[in-house]
């Protein structure tokens, strides 16, 4: 449980707005017990996945890879993590969410509705 949360029940502007695959994510800065400071909160697509309306999923960087990751170069370890995925595209240098362009974890958004 974060301690010292801002209320966002309040309207306030964002701290961060990032681009990606359509969408604008409005993120906030929220205190952080742990590291004891304010740190921006990002969705949580492993828990929560959202998709693009082509159907591909978003990811943020730091989430965990999966086995259909490319490495940026042939031979290449997997690196634990979405990031430094071929497959991660990011409107943004350095952007923390992106949207997976892997055909095979694309879902036909028509089926997932039904
Ligand atoms: S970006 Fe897509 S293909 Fe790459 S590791 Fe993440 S989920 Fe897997």
């Amino acid at each position: 449980m974060r301690k010292g949360a801002k209320d966002m029940s309040e309207q306030r502007e964002p701290d961060k707005i990032i681009r990606a695959g359509g969408r604008e994510f409005r993120l906030y800065l929220e205190y952080d017990d742990l590291v004891e400071h304010d740190v921006l909160l990002y969705p949580d697509f492993e828990e929560h996945p959202e998709h693009t309306d082509e159907g591909r999923p978003f990811r943020t960087a730091a989430d965990k890879g999966c086995p259909q990751y490319k490495p940026e170069a042939p031979g290449q370890p997997h690196s634990g993590d979405c990031g430094c995925c071929g497959w991660f595209y990011r409107e943004e240098p350095l952007a923390i969410i992106g949207v997976c362009m892997c055909d095979a974890l694309r879902r036909e958004q028509k089926e997932e509705e039904k």
